[in-house]
């Protein structure tokens, strides 16, 4: 099946370079991206209104297990909140809890977001609960129960703090990891980035406290990043290094954290990370592509999934938005100004595939 999306502003590659034009798909591949009106046939045509084409966000690191406590323990410390024996757990046993992840799941969908990566607590059942609401593709990294081998059930190892498990406990966890994913908090609260990297993670999240020598060993590494600066905010725990992270060669994805803290939309999330920066730093030139790479097609290629670049050949995976008709700057249109009710269309792969 043949279907056009005409009269577009079409954010086009890795660079984002704005295409005024049409973007053709063929059987949920795009087929072409083209300038001017289109002009072939025997197509299904949408007219996008001049709206803007960009690829769907990846919501890197998020939590969905809490989002039936929505700011739970609001004011209570990091600790109080997500430890072992936080509050965040009363989210977890909440009757709804199962409804409210698919509540989550359904406004991350609105707002753009078509792939997701959650660190999943409750071991073998946890993950099943999730599984049981997903409606989109996304990576789970379980966490186990006693001696549960999470790597049967999921798509990998989603670790808390590198001190939850002993060296020993560690080394047999990782035992059966094969081809599948390990990833790590570090630095959330504290500076314990140097131990997480003894585990030789695929990716880290967050390094909100990372000292110097820590951001080195990552950077000379090249260890993937995922950063959830909001979230940082709103559990009070610092914020990461920005300037020193966007500016390492490491490949830098974003995300929402814990529901319970932090809603999981990620216009939000570009929006506040551009401006952090930029006010932080005092550094008017920080660009704003650097954040939406981030956000999208960046998170895709930490995760292991399919590109969603838009570009020939790819499947076709984005955002179509209402006009901006007084929008210089498409991206920014995108980064800074529009919200999940200017998103009019979601196109994306159907799932389960
Ligand atoms: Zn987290």
């Amino acid at each position: 099946m043949r279907c056009v999306f005409d009269n577009a502003t079409v954010l086009y590659g890795e660079g984002f370079v704005a295409v005024q034009g049409y973007v053709v798909i063929e059987d949920g591949v795009i087929n072409e991206v083209g300038t001017g009106g289109y002009s072939g046939r025997g197509a299904d045509i949408v007219d996008a209104g001049g709206g803007i084409i960009a690829p769907c966000f990846t919501n890197s690191h998020v939590h969905l297990g809490d989002s039936a406590g929505a700011d739970l323990g609001a004011y209570l410390s990091i600790g109080e909140r997500v430890a072992k024996s936080g509050v965040k757990y009363e989210a977890h046993n909440h009757p709804d809890a199962v409804d409210a992840i698919a509540a989550s799941l359904d406004l991350m969908r609105q707002g753009g977001t078509t792939a997701f990566c959650d660190f999943r607590e409750g071991g073998v059942e946890g993950i099943g609960l999730l599984k049981s609401v997903q409606n989109m593709p996304g990576r789970i990294l379980g966490r186990p129960l006693d001696d549960e081998d999470i790597f049967n059930y999921c798509d990998g190892l989603g670790i808390s703090t590198i001190k939850e498990y002993s060296g020993e406990k560690l080394e047999k966890m990782l035992e059966n990891r094969g081809g599948k994913l390990v990833a790590i908090h570090a630095g959330e609260a504290r500076d314990d980035v140097l131990d997480a990297m003894k585990i030789d993670p695929d990716f880290v999240v967050h390094l909100t406290n990372a000292g110097p020598q820590s951001l080195r060993e990552v950077f000379e590494r090249k260890i993937p990043i995922v950063l959830c600066p909001r979230a940082n905010a709103s559990f009070g725990v610092g914020l990461p290094d920005l300037k020193a992270i966007f500016e390492s060669d490491c490949l830098i994805g974003l995300g929402t954290d814990n529901v319970m803290a932090n809603p999981p939309n990620m216009l939000r999330e570009i929006e506040f990370t551009w401006k952090l920066y930029r006010g932080l730093y005092k550094d008017p030139g920080f660009d704003a592509r650097m954040v939406l790479r981030a956000a999208t097609v960046n998170g895709r290629r930490i995760l292991g999934l399919p590109d969603n670049t838009i570009k020939e050949g790819n499947q076709a995976d984005f955002i179509v938005t209402k006009p901006m008709e007084y929008a210089v700057d498409p991206v920014l249109a995108l980064v800074h100004r529009i919200g999940p009710s200017d998103i009019k269309e979601v196109v994306s792969p159907p799932y389960p595939s």
